[in-house]
């Protein structure tokens, strides 16, 4: 029995189902469901809500989930080895669980919730990012989810948070931060999980705002940020000049100087160039 529930201690979970981590699939689990309970709180007020859950694992994150009162949490697993100790979450928590055994990449799960929706993952690292992209690049804005709580390595959560002026500063930042409230909520040492990581963790609270904090295409953006940094060492007079014939003019209108470079420009002006840019 744990303090959160009355289900055994996750110890016992992984020895009773011989779930060894395998580094392939990312598995570096969260034993401590004090610590588990503690990030999904980091996700704010649980109750009436739908949670979304990438890679449970053993379960301890969506225990945590459970007992701070998630109306109903779907949980996405890969490793079928999971789903037995998946079951006896779900046993004790009649109604509130269902666990799809799928590649989180494959399935598009967001679609099967009910608003209000919130994500909530101790991710793989080798999916991460390219989930938190989807998520952040939707066919419409607003998005079907209020708030994605998610862990990653330290140094993709600075890259998510980032302001202009340093090296973090790029594509992650200006996806999260041009239509949501991007933070770190928590920071958390490598001995935090079993078997620990190489490196640090944090996790990353984005809220969605109800509409982008500036005026641009997406596309358009996406496209300008893109070129823009990636060649993030270039003036953009010349990492831009593919994107259009008068680039300089447009970049006037957007008050950027040729000369500048991309970590220097604050996301209202790279939205300000994408509507220079826009037909
Ligand atoms: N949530 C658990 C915890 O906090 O202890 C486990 C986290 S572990 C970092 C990542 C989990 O994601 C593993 O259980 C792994 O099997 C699962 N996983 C890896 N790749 C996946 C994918 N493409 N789709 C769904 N689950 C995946």
């Amino acid at each position: 029995m744990s303090a959160i529930d009355d289900l055994p201690p996750l110890r016992e979970v992984i020895a009773a189902h011989g779930l060894t981590a395998k580094k392939a699939l990312g598995q570096n689990f969260l034993l401590d469901l004090n610590l588990t309970a503690k990030i999904a709180r980091a996700a704010g007020d649980l109750t009436g809500a739908d949670v979304l859950e990438i890679g449970p694992g053993p379960g301890g994150l969506t225990r945590g989930l459970l007992a701070e009162g998630a109306r109903h949490v779907l949980a996405v697993e890969k490793d079928t080895r999971c789903l037995a100790a998946l079951a006896e979450i779900a046993e004790a928590y009649p109604g509130r669980l269902t666990v799809l055994n799928a590649d989180a990449l494959e399935v598009d799960p967001l679609a099967h919730l009910t608003p209000p929706i919130k994500v909530v993952a101790n991710l793989p690292y080798n999916v991460g990012t390219e989930l938190l992209v989807r998520w952040l690049t939707p066919p419409a804005w607003p998005p079907v989810w209020d708030s994605l709580t998610l862990m990653f390595q330290r140094e993709v959560a600075e890259r998510i948070v980032a302001h202009p002026g340093g090296k973090a500063y790029g594509r992650l930042a200006i996806l999260a931060q041009w239509r949501a409230e991007a933070g770190i909520a928590m920071r958390l040492p490598p001995e935090a999980f079993t078997p620990p990581p190489k490196v640090a963790s944090a996790v990353v609270r984005i809220d969605a705002l109800p509409a982008p904090r500036w005026p641009a295409d997406p596309a358009v953006l996406e496209r300008v940020v893109a070129a823009a940094f990636g060649q993030r060492r270039k003036m953009l007079r010349a990492s831009l000049k593919g994107l259009a014939s008068d680039m300089e003019e447009r970049l006037a209108a957007a008050g950027i100087a040729p000369t500048d470079r991309a970590e220097q420009i604050p996301i209202e002006k790279f939205c300000a160039l994408a509507r220079a840019l826009t037909p």
